[in-house]
């Protein structure tokens, strides 16, 4: 198990980032790539714990220790059949995760974790940079047709793995390319989109077949689907936005996150040109509403476009710097998080509620706030205005990153008139099987708005059940 007595000897060291000046000047990749000997030496530090609760956290089980061991002897090529042995994109796992596994590291109770999500990115980078990620077409066809809707991480996990087990896969996104929300939601400075198409075309080399601009419910009958193919799967992800209903939200220069984030998404792949982007930050004071990950990439995404300033509110308070009692080792800690974003010059205030957007049709002046605080009453948590805070944020820019309510339902849901949760997601029975007796569901369909490694989680899964059903 790599050095049992690294982590005595070697301090965590991280890649770093690209320094902040040359950054904010490009929407390239943010984060940096560490050396071999480096990378490997970091790897050392992964010790042999008994219990690798990294392995625990991972929601796709990854076999970290096994990969971190087989790193630090320099053996590169088995440690990538070790990762992808469980992971179907490491690549994208190991640039954008949160990483509940470094929380969960045995390390992390009094010491740095192992770096394990730029561990694993940097053996999935030397597989390709080696070449011995080819593409493998199955051996055998088994004559079934399976349709994947939605081609996001859950739905191009569950196509990956489909295909790979020799059922003729289509994979149908309504988009003018594939990847779903790492495609048009998460900013290129976050994930290179070359690094999708890379995965995408191995994945079209395998046999996948993959159709764009084919939005089921809507192009093309939900009756073609479900008459042509042997099974379905539903990955259309959870693309309903939370709705901010105070007045003057439906001015003009108020924007959902989303259309802003894949606007700029657009413009960087040359879909539209630069000048066709409608929701443009220069020169402009901007207010992102929501205190989270999309607010954050709406952050950095209006600094690369050079807004004058930029300002996130969030209702909520602001979160701890340290673990608190009730969120132990070796649960994900919810503290507070600041990103590379954040770092390139955005203000941050927590408890403010926004009150109303004011304007003439388009806003104007700005939009008004009030402070607030949060009480425990009954066992729940109730917002109580501050009295006397009321003030206007002057903006000229709003953009709404409130998260999303739950899937779109109007087309492809409702003609299939499938049964939904309380929260109206899929909802899918232990096999992952809709109420319809050949549509499957996976992803944020199912889960509400969720994250990339849970998505490709749940594609693997619903991948399994409807392998065990066609057969
Ligand atoms: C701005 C932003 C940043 C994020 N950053 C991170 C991050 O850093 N790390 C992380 O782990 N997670 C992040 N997430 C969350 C993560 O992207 C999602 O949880 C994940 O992409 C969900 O995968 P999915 O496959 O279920 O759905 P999606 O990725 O949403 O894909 C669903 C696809 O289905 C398509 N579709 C919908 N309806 C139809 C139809 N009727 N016919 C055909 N196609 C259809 C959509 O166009 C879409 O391409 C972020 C989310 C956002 C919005
Ligand atoms: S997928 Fe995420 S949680 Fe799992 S090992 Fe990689 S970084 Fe950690």
């Amino acid at each position: 198990m790599a050095d049992v007595t690294g982590f005595l000897k070697i301090k965590r060291k991280e890649a770093g980032n690209r320094p902040l000046n040359e950054r904010v000047c490009d929407f390239s990749e943010v984060e940096q790539v560490l050396n071999s000997e480096d990378r490997m030496l970091q790897a050392s530090r992964c010790m042999d714990c008994g219990i690798p609760f990294c392995h625990w956290s991972c929601p796709v089980d990854n076999l970290i220790p096994e990969w971190n061991d087989l790193l630090y002897k320099g053996d590169w090529r088995a440690a990538y059949e070790r990762l992808s042995a469980t992971n179907n994109f490491p690549e994208f796992t190991g640039r954008i995760c949160p990483a509940s596994c470094e929380h969960a590291c045995v390390l992390n109770i009094n010491q740095e974790p192992v770096t394990i999500r730029e561990n694993e990115v940097a053996i999935t980078e030397r597989a390709f940079a080696e070449g011995y990620i080819k593409p493998v077409p199955p051996k055998k066809r088994t004559g079934t047709s399976v349709a994947v809707i939605g081609s996001g991480p859950a739905g191009m996990a569950a196509a990956d793995l489909l295909n790979k087990a020799g059922h003729n896969v289509t994979l149908f996104e309504k988009d003018e390319k594939a990847g779903g929300l790492l495609r048009f939601g998460i900013p290129d400075f976050k994930l290179s989109k070359a690094v999708v198409e890379r995965r995408l075309s191995l994945m079209e080399k395998e046999g996948v077949q993959i159709r764009t601009g084919a939005h089921i419910g809507k192009n093309i009958p939900v009756s073609e689907i479900t008459g042509n193919f042997d099974a379905i799967c539903i990955t259309t992800g959870a693309g309903h936005p939370r709705r901010l209903a105070v007045e003057g939200s439906e001015f003009e220069g108020i924007y959902y996150a989303m259309d802003f984030l894949s606007a700029q998404n657009r413009v960087n792949s040359g879909i539209i040109p630069f000048t066709e982007n409608k929701i443009v930050a220069e020169g402009k004071k901007v207010l992102v509403i929501g205190g989270g990950d999309t607010g954050s990439d709406c952050v950095g995404t209006a600094i690369r476009q050079k807004a004058k300033s930029v300002t996130q509110i969030e209702i909520l308070p602001k979160p701890p710097e340290n673990r608190t009692p009730g969120n132990p080792w070796p649960y994900y800690a919810k503290i507070l998080k600041t990103t590379t974003s954040h770092e390139e010059g955005c203000e941050r205030m927590w408890n403010i509620s926004t009150l109303r957007f004011v304007g003439d049709g388009r806003i104007t002046r700005g939009a008004e706030i009030e402070e607030v605080s949060w009480e425990i009453a009954d066992g729940k948590y109730v917002m109580k205005p501050i009295p006397g805070t009321r003030r206007i944020i002057e903006t000229d820019l709003v953009l709404l990153a409130l998260g999303f309510e739950h899937p779109v339902l109007e087309g492809l849901l409702d003609e299939l008139g499938l049964d939904l949760d309380g929260r109206k997601n899929v909802k899918v029975n232990d096999s992952m099987i809709t109420s319809h007796p050949k549509v499957f569901a996976a992803g944020d369909t199912v889960t509400g708005a969720s994250l990339v490694v849970n998505a490709i989680a749940s594609g693997r899964r619903a991948a399994k059940e409807i392998d065990r059903f066609l057969r």
